[in-house]
């Protein structure tokens, strides 16, 4: 998807401090961080959002969720704990439309929404 943001940092188009990649992710911190630990969990495969997933895609979800949870150990938030989050449409505020999953931790958080 040559005007998808993620695809072009994916592709290496647009500087991104890249801190996981394999043959089915990367990850990288969030430009605007709304916490001390915010990175995006994002397939390498250009899906729009978690809507798009059936049965057989949902595999890259298990995939995102693995990954965050060894960053989550690396950045030391295991145990303080953290949150897993993906946005699907306007209502939730996705404003990139290739599927990511937020890793947020570091401080305390207030209510889901
Ligand atoms: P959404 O609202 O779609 O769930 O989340 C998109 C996230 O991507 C936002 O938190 C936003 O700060 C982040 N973001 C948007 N553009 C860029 C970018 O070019 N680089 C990085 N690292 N993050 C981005
Ligand atoms: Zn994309």
């Amino acid at each position: 998807m040559p005007d998808c943001i993620f695809c072009r940092i994916i592709k290496g188009e647009i500087k991104s401090d890249i801190i996981f990649r394999d043959d089915r992710a990367v990850a990288f911190p969030d430009v605007y961080p709304k916490a001390p630990v915010h990175i995006l969990i994002v397939p390498i495969e250009h899906i729009p959002s978690v809507a798009e997933l059936d049965e057989a895609k949902a595999a890259i979800c298990a995939h995102m969720v693995t990954v965050a949870n060894r960053l989550a150990r690396e950045q030391g938030i295991s145990e303080s704990g953290y949150r897993l989050v993906t946005n699907r449409g306007p209502d939730a505020g996705q404003a990139v439309l290739h599927l990511h999953m937020h890793l947020i931790g570091g401080k305390e958080m207030g209510d889901i929404a």
